[in-house]
């Protein structure tokens, strides 16, 4: 860890994991919980992905300090209807759960071609993408999607209403790196816009309104009042369809429930994930999505997506990362 002229400290890669880990067990994780969390931050740095990194410890911690999140928790299997895996995440963070359930979901979607995956009682405040490689990884195409607490208005509204609730896809490839993306509902995520509002940063225009339902460029104000779906009412009813798969349906709190029943500690709600894995019709699948890939990449200036984040792993590597002396100094404090 170095210090920097300015006032921030600089990591290299290798020491964020050891150092996000070290915290979470301070603040009451046992090895395993603690060790899948720190995974996934490391993850996010290491693909440049800071907003969900170590920027977002505070709440981690603050999570388990304030007793909401279950530092200890095993999750577990509670049912298998034939198409149905079901993990109660028993109050803990979810990377965990995902650990868990990855492979007898990805081996389900195998045996019988289609398999949902419900978890509920969990703590969510990660970037989807890795839960979805991760079933990529074993051979299935994967469809993620999760609330969070309200921050988007319904179509034609103007008060937060619906999470920025992300949705993830991926799709598994045998000779190159999965085809994922990972993408809001939100024009911008929840993460980037309090990056900018702590770094001074105005915001693009169209990002969000103020609280007085009018534009505004003020991550504050917008802070404030709402984020604006991606494609106006269309990305409306993605945000509205994934309150209803991560919550109505799989039995777990919608965006608004779970505002309401949060002890608003910093940290994440309670929340559920509808996971979606799809086995491939085998090599044919394969194939013929290796033709699409292909008929993309001929274009120029065009990539897959997931491969912008992969691109910047090497210089993330070779340059380690920069977090405010600030941040530093609350994941490091008792
Ligand atoms: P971005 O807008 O940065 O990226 C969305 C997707 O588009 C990525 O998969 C990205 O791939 C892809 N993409 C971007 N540019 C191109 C391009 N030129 N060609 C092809 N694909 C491209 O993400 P968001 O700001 O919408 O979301 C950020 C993160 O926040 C997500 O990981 C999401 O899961 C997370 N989030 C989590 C929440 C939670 O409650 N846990 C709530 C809301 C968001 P690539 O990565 O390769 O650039």
């Amino acid at each position: 860890m170095e210090k920097t002229a300015t006032d921030t400290v600089k990591l290299a890669l290798e020491e964020v994991k050891p150092f996000a880990s070290a915290a979470l067990k301070r603040a009451g994780c046992d090895e395993v919980n603690a060790d899948a969390v720190a995974e996934c931050i490391f993850q996010a740095e290491r693909h440049g992905a800071h907003s969900h990194g170590l920027f977002r410890m505070p709440g981690y911690l603050a999570s388990l300090k304030s007793g909401k999140v279950n530092g200890k928790a095993s999750p577990k299997i509670t049912t298998s209807k034939p198409a149905v895996l079901s993990v109660d995440g028993d109050g803990g963070y979810a990377p965990l759960a995902h650990q868990y359930m990855a492979k007898p979901l990805a081996d389900l979607a195998k045996s019988q071609g289609v398999a949902l995956g419900s978890l509920t009682n969990t703590f969510h405040f990660a970037a989807l993408w890795q839960e979805v490689e991760l079933l990529a990884r074993q051979g299935v195409a994967a469809f993620a999607c999760t609330s969070f607490k309200p921050a988007l208005p319904p179509a034609g509204g103007t008060k937060p209403l619906y999470g920025t609730n992300p949705v993830a896809f991926a799709w598994p490839r045998e000779n190159a790196e999965p085809m994922v993306f990972d993408q809001a509902s939100a024009v911008m995520a929840r993460g980037e816009v309090m990056i900018a509002a702590r770094e001074g940063h105005t915001l693009p225009d169209g990002v969000g309104i103020g609280p007085d339902g009018k534009p505004t460029n003020d991550p504050n104000e917008v802070l404030k009042g709402a984020m604006l779906p991606y494609g106006g009412y269309k990305g409306a009813s993605i945000a509205l369809m994934v309150e209803l798969l991560a919550g109505a349906l799989i039995g777990e709190q919608m965006s608004y429930e779970a505002a309401a029943n949060d002890n608003n500690d910093g940290g994440p709600p309670r929340g559920g994930e509808f996971i979606l894995a799809l086995a491939p019709n085998g090599n044919a699948s394969l194939k013929s999505a290796e033709g699409l890939f292909s008929q993309i990449l001929v274009q120029e200036g065009t990539r897959l997506p997931g491969d912008g984040r992969r691109m910047k792993c090497a210089k993330v590597s070779e340059n380690g990362i920069e977090i405010p002396q600030s941040l530093f100094e609350t994941i490091n404090s008792k």
